[in-house]
């Protein structure tokens, strides 16, 4: 028997809770189109975000390493991925909808800049004389809706309107993105935002430690290091033992998130989608004491290792190639490719050097950099 999207939207309605995002109940698409005969539409989307440029250009990003340092270390690629995975086990155990959560998760940092978070702060400064910002989160909806090519009939990929409301994470009462009327995200977006803060800070205190640029000494201080080495056997060699160590984490943080959330569904009272649209805050997250924790470890982490100095000359190379990039293709619009000087009739220059620059990997930035130099 041939599992049909009739009959997995189904499945869906029999077996996820009431409030997950069912497929057969998404707002649609923008362009509406027929829809295929095996997957849902959130798979569906899934597959065009795995499919698209954009999403290949992220292992040439850098997470906070630069990409090419070395083979272990994360690219911004592994980070979405590994994102990806914690939200789909974390939608599982509270049965949402995985293939929702997983094409967010995959998505979400599509439209970072090349050179990671240092790259973002010199984008944002670059746009502020313009009386613009730059967010990331934003940019990769650009990116889905517009810049992606798939089809001769809409720009974009033309995702549902469920991914593309996720990936717009920052809402508050006052800040309501134009496309949407709905307070809050869905469950399964918001379990995305606090799956990216998982996966940061455990892939960064294990490429911290690859690094040696944190020492295991330092990390001990925390109380949820304490909280994980109480889990783990000490009885193994270093590499192991640290692969066990991010291992008891995650397993700590995940957990944490998904009995937290529970509750709060439970102390809401939710029975529906809508009413999870409608919950002012958000319903996905820590509990107290893990929210403490995890503040901690975030200092930690901002202190000892994206402020190291072998992480700050870095970040500080990259802020001089946005920089430069920004300026010189400001001063001389013949420098963008064809199909951006095309979009200078409708749209501002500014925007248009942003988008160029945002799509950029780390080594095309610095090649374009190097050759305009000459
Ligand atoms: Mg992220």
């Amino acid at each position: 028997m041939f599992l049909t999207r009739a009959l997995a939207e189904q499945r869906e309605k029999q077996t996820l809770a009431p409030y997950a995002a069912f497929s057969a109940d998404s707002r649609g698409r923008v362009y509406p189109e027929p829809e295929d005969p095996y997957r849902t539409c959130f798979q569906r989307d899934r597959d065009r975000i795995i499919h698209s440029k954009a999403f290949r250009r992220l292992k040439g990003k850098t997470q906070v390493f630069v990409a090419h340092y070395g083979d272990h270390y994360r690219s911004r690629l592994d980070h979405s991925m590994e994102v990806a995975q914690l939200s789909r086990d974390v939608a599982r155990m509270l049965n949402l909808n995985e293939d929702l959560a997983e094409a967010i998760g995959l998505a979400h940092d599509l439209g970072h800049t090349p050179f990671g978070h240092a790259g973002e702060e010199a984008m944002n400064q670059l746009l502020k004389p313009f009386g613009d910002r730059f967010e990331h989160n934003e940019q990769s909806r650009r990116i889905v809706d517009y810049f992606e090519e798939k089809k001769p009939d809409y720009p974009g990929l033309n995702l549902s309107f469920e991914v593309r409301d996720g990936l717009m994470k920052h809402r508050t009462t006052y800040d309501r993105p134009v496309a949407t009327d709905t307070l809050m995200p869905s469950l399964e977006a918001q379990i995305v935002n606090i799956a990216d803060e998982i996966a940061y800070s455990n892939h960064d205190i294990d490429d911290g430690l690859r690094s040696q640029i944190l020492k295991v000494d330092d990390l001990k201080t925390l109380a949820l290091w304490q909280a994980a080495e109480k889990c783990v056997n000490r009885s193994m060699p270093f590499d192991l033992w640290v692969m066990a160590m991010i291992s008891s984490l995650i397993t700590l943080m995940v957990t944490d998130l998904a009995e937290e959330t529970h509750r709060r569904i439970t102390k809401h009272g939710i029975k529906t989608v809508d009413q999870i649209y409608e919950t002012p805050a958000a319903l996905a997250g820590f509990s107290p004491g893990m929210a403490v924790w995890m503040e901690e470890l975030k200092a930690f982490l901002f202190k000892n290792f994206y402020q190291s100095p072998d992480v700050s000359s870095y970040n500080a190379e990259g802020k001089t190639v946005i920089r430069l990039l920004f300026t010189r293709l400001m001063d001389d619009f013949k420098l963008l490719p064809e199909k951006f000087q095309e979009r200078l009739k409708i749209e501002k220059p500014y925007l248009v050097v942003k988008d160029y620059i945002a799509g950029m990997t780390d080594k095309f930035a610095l090649e374009l950099y190097h050759s305009l130099q000459k």
